[in-house]
Parts: structure tokens; sequence; C-alpha cells
């Protein structure tokens, strides 16, 4: 089978980014309330530069307060944690996202465990990783709440199906087995030690990469008909004659889209999905301060 369908993240997220302005629109005509979202980013990593404009452009497009906090690369772990403070008093600000990674000198986890809960539209702090471990509601990390939404446009119910997670991270993989689970899916989730990894992977209806490494899932280890959700954004060496490498994900693509049924491109699978994700996290924080119901 040739061609795969090819799972178009940048439309999904498009159409996610406009349900969210319906939903900050009604906020300010019902109750008056506009969403607003903080960034903070400390030091010049041009990486977390250009992500974070982005952020700010599509967070103001989709009629949102958008305010930012650049802090010089030297800042003290004491300054942060006080602009920290400062901003979870502030009730024009209901997400609060403190841009990583930090400089050596900041130590991550106590700055995230600083962050209000009810404002931790990363989804990061022990508290809402609890929640939605427990079901207890909480805010589920962005990138994983968009390769859920990406898998349920190719099959809206996840029940029953047998899912392979590669890669353990806290902003990933972890996170990601749970809103699985939450979805009734069969989870497995494999790492660095996971024994024969494509024996593993072979397993799956749906097979999902986080692991950080380029095409390292080869066609052969994809299931006849899986979908498959590929998170990795990894830079290739630049060619002769290209002037920066090529993005590509965990997942060899070509030799997957032969066997899989459906697949996320990369660039232009997860990847959007991620701040379109932020943004409906900060509309259903700014809902939960003001005691509404989050949207779905
Ligand atoms: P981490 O480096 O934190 O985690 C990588 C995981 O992959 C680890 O659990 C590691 O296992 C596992 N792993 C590494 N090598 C192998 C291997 N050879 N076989 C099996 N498992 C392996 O990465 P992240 O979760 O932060 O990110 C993963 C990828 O997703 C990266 O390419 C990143 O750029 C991308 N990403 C994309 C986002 C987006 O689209 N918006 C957002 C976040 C990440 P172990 O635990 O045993 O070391």
């Amino acid at each position: 089978m040739s061609g795969a369908q090819i799972i178009d993240g940048k439309q999904v997220a498009q159409q996610v980014r406009g349900r969210v302005a319906e939903e900050v629109a009604a906020l300010k005509r019902d109750h008056g309330v506009t969403p607003g979202l903080t960034v903070v980013l400390v030091g010049e990593n041009p990486a977390s530069q250009v992500y974070v404009r982005n952020k700010s452009r599509q967070t103001e497009a989709a009629g949102m307060v958008s305010t930012m906090h650049k802090l010089p690369a030297e800042t003290s772990e004491a300054d942060l944690l006080a602009l920290v403070a400062d901003l979870n008093e502030d009730p024009s600000v209901h997400g609060i996202l403190v841009q990583l990674p930090l400089p050596e000198q900041i130590d991550e986890t106590r700055v995230i465990e600083a962050i209000s809960p009810a404002k931790d539209v990363d989804g990061f702090h022990p508290e809402n990783v609890g929640r939605v471990a427990t079901g207890a509601g909480g805010i589920a990390p962005c990138t994983p709440l968009g390769c859920v939404i990406l898998a349920k446009t190719v099959q809206p119910d996840l029940t029953g199906m047998e899912a392979v997670i590669v890669g353990r991270s806290n902003i990933v993989g972890k996170p990601l087995a749970q809103l699985l689970l939450k979805e009734n899916c069969t989870v497995t989730i494999a790492h660095s030690r996971t024994r024969d990894l494509p024996e593993v992977t072979r397993r799956a209806d749906l097979l999902l990469a986080a692991v950080g490494r380029a095409e390292m899932v080869r066609g052969d280890w994809v299931k006849p008909g899986a979908t498959v959700i590929d998170v990795g954004i990894n830079r290739l060496e630049p060619q002769p004659g290209e002037e920066k490498g090529r993005l590509v994900g965990d997942v060899a693509f070509e030799e997957a889209r032969e066997v899989a049924s459906a697949i996320t491109p990369v660039p232009g699978g997860v990847g959007p999905m991620t701040i379109a994700c932020l943004l409906a996290n900060t509309v259903n924080a700014a809902r939960a301060i003001n005691g509404l119901e989050p949207v779905a």
C-alpha cells in the first residue's frame, strides 16, 4: 500500500485555534473576561525566541492578551521566583509559561512548582500531573494533548486500541500515556532500555514516537494499517547546497507511509498542535479561575 493518509497538523491546529477564538469571544461577551497568557523567557536561546514569538502572535490572533517578560541570561533563581509570585497574584494573568530550558543557575523543578497550578498552562506542575493521572481534572501538557487530537481525527474513538509510545519523558511520553489510558487504549511505554523495540512497536495500532532520534523508527517497525504520530523534531546535517539541514521526525516517513494507514509529517504534524493546545489550555484556565467549566 502506498499513500497512507497524511494527517495535516497545520489544518487541525487552525481548527483548534478557531474554536479557541470563539471561546475567547464568548468569555469576553458573557463574562467580561479576556484570557491573558504571560510568557517568561530567560536568556537568548534562539530556538526559544522563535517559539515564544509564535506563541505571542497566535495568542493575540485568538483575541487574548499576550504579555512577555524577557530576562537576561544571568537572572537569579530568586528573581525569577519573585516574578512568578507576582504573576500568580495578577488577576489579568490566567496562564503562565516559563520557557524551558532555563539557564543552569536556575532549578527548573523549583520554578515549575512555584507556578500556581491554576495558571500552569504547560501542565508540568506536580498537582496537574497528579490530577491528570488520577482523572481529577487538571491541566494536561500541550504536546500530548495535540497528539491525541490528531489521532482522533483518524479514529474518533480510540477505545481498545493497542497504543505504543516510544519515549518516557515528563513532557511528552508519560503524560501521553495518561491521556491515552483515559481514551481507553491499552498503553505500552517503550524507552532506551526496552528489549527488542521493533517487536514492541509492531504491536501498535497507534504508534507514537517521542524520542529525539532522526528517523529511528523504520518502516518495518510499523504494523500494517497503524496510525503513526511522530513527535520528534530533528535537524539533519546540511547537505551540499543546503543552508540548513532538513527537519525530520523520529520516524522514517517515506518507509512508514508505505505501511501505515495514517501518519503525521514533520514538519506540519504535531508541531503546530502544541501552541494551539496551549491557547486552549489558557482559555480553560481563565474559565476555571472564573468558576466556569472547561470547554471541550
Ligand atoms: P527526551 O530526550 O526528554 O526523551 C526522549 C525519550 O526517548 C527518553 O525516554 C529516552 O529513553 C527515549 N529514547 C532515547 N533513545 C532511545 C532509543 N534508542 N530507543 C528507545 N527509546 C529511546 O525528549 P522529549 O520527550 O523532550 O522529546 C522527544 C522528541 O520530541 C524530540 O525530538 C523533541 O524535539 C520533540 N518534541 C516536539 C515537540 C513539539 O512538537 N512541539 C514538543 C516536545 C518535544 P530513556 O528514558 O530510557 O533515556
